[in-house]
């Protein structure tokens, strides 16, 4: 069907925008620090919900991360793997929250989010109780965003004070701008307006099973695939059925920059690709 190629089409184009975007910013990023995640890699994942993939580097190899978000009970759920910190020695720290859409005209945090994400504007979201905030700094010069929950205490400190650059981050995810900025567009335009408004907050994440190739984790309102792979059957994700987790694995392996893809990772993933399309 020519209308579906043509999706395709644009969905990979914004894609390799998004990585070649990506890679600038955390080179230079890098460049500072010495730490940094190398390519980005969006990927709508069906019904629901928007994952943005990326690699990040562990254990000497290349791995998938992403940040996922989706409509749940009253607003919306976003899920961050791995996200930097304070325990990040162990390279693979999940960070879930939710963000309650508002109701009679008035902006939820899930609307506030969306919004400062869209318009790359810093500010403050949500309270997440414990004295915690999470909050968005966006950083022309850098071109990357951080969402980052943080000490409630650093948000009060007088004008003109210096913050302590890493002290009181809990948890933190640095992309860039252009990546949150679409994840934001599309927070506003299909997944808040899914979220049941005013509805009873779910008191557990959404169920959910790590995808059998990426191990990137479906959730229940995301459509899954069953296959014949060579080991046996195989529960996967959208983005390994179509081929967008094989295309970002091969750019992955292409990039000097970045250690060797996970090979385990890599051959599940051919094998799932490979079993689609029997
Ligand atoms: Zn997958």
């Amino acid at each position: 069907m020519p209308k579906k190629r043509t999706t395709n089409q644009q969905r990979a184009r914004r894609q390799r925008n998004a990585g070649a975007k990506y890679i600038r910013a955390l080179r230079e990023e890098a460049s500072r620090t010495s730490t940094g995640l190398p390519q980005s890699f969006g990927d709508a994942t069906g019904e629901h919900g928007l994952t943005i993939a990326f690699p990040y580097g562990f254990d000497g190899y290349a791995r998938l991360g992403c940040v996922d978000v989706r409509a749940y009970g009253p607003g919306i759920q976003m899920s961050v793997l791995p996200a930097e910190s304070i325990d990040a020695a162990t390279g693979a720290a999940p960070w879930v929250t939710s963000y309650s859409v508002g109701t009679n005209g008035v902006q939820g945090p899930a609307d506030r989010l969306a919004g400062l994400l869209a318009t790359s504007t810093s500010g403050d979201i949500a309270r997440t109780g414990e004295g915690h905030t999470i909050v968005y700094a966006a950083d022309p010069v850098t071109g990357l965003g951080a969402l980052a929950e943080v000490d409630s205490a650093l948000l009060l400190l007088p004008e003109g004070t210096p913050a302590p650059p890493t002290e009181g981050i809990l948890r933190r995810m640095r992309l860039p701008l252009e990546v949150w900025e679409e994840l934001g567009r599309a927070m506003s335009a299909t997944v808040i307006p899914r979220a049941e408004a005013g509805s009873a907050q779910p008191g557990t994440v959404m169920g959910h099973h790590p995808c059998d190739a990426c191990e990137r984790p479906v959730f229940d309102s995301c459509p899954s695939t069953v296959l014949m792979g060579r080991d046996g059957l195989m529960v996967v994700c959208p983005s390994c059925v179509d081929g967008s987790s094989l295309a970002l694995c091969r750019g992955m392996s292409a990039d000097r920059t970045l250690p060797p893809v996970e090979p385990t990772l890599l051959a599940r993933i051919e094998g799932a690709r490979a079993a689609a399309l029997a």
